[in-house]
């Protein structure tokens, strides 16, 4: 995955990224820390219950993030029936 994304670049980005790596790579760091932020804080695609595409406009749009820091994973809903729904399947898998 991440070859293929130097299979992109040009010479002098995969240059400066090597430089960057030799010295601890802290811009690297930060700039991976700021778009790991911005895509937690995005809707998915498409409803976690339903399969329905989320509007991220809408106001009914909810998304759930879980589980430990470093395995996060995200659910959203189209609609609060959904986020009840998806929370109860949730409650009743706990409680057998
Ligand atoms: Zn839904």
């Amino acid at each position: 995955m991440i070859e293929g994304l130097f299979n992109e670049m040009e010479l002098c980005d995969l240059l400066a990224i090597r430089k960057e790596l030799l010295n601890g790579a802290p811009v690297i760091k930060q700039a991976l820390d700021n778009r790991i932020r911005q895509e937690k804080k995005k809707h998915e695609k498409t409803c976690s219950v339903c399969q329905s595409t989320i509007d991220p406009a809408s106001a009914s749009s909810y998304t759930l993030i879980f589980g430990p820091e470093d395995f996060m994973k995200k659910a959203s809903f189209c609609a609060v029936d959904c986020l009840e729904y998806f929370l109860k399947r949730k409650i009743n898998v706990r409680d057998r």
